[in-house]
């Protein structure tokens, strides 16, 4: 066996055991950000009071009647749910009850 050869199986003996060996923590790492809950868009930040966000309608004084995040053409939650991502604000979640002045009709 060449000299070349016995260092290349000996680093990927290596890289295979650091691989085993990290294998456990991504998966724990990759449980907690699936169970972490999303941020909710708040009212008062820049990117809320951009759009006159509310986390409820009912207070808007510019909505339309019966216009709610939940049934906003933007709106990505699940039919039933309580909060959920919407379009414009990624990687963050509005309540279904709220509101902003993006409001959309859905098709
Ligand atoms: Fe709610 Fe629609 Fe405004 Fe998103 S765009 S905050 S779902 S009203």
């Amino acid at each position: 066996m060449s000299r070349t050869h016995s260092l290349s199986r000996r680093s990927l003996l290596k890289r295979m055991v650091l691989g085993a060996s990290l294998a456990p923590l991504a998966a724990v790492l990759a449980r907690r950000a699936e169970a972490a809950p999303a941020t909710l868009v708040s009212a008062g930040s820049p990117e809320g009071k951009a759009v006159q966000y509310t986390e409820d309608a009912k207070t808007a004084r510019t909505a339309q009647a019966g216009s709610t995040c939940a049934n906003c053409a933007l709106y990505q939650g699940a039919s039933g749910s309580t909060q959920g991502p919407c379009q414009i604000f990624p990687g963050k979640e509005v309540k279904a009850a709220g509101w902003c002045s993006a409001w959309a009709v859905q098709m």
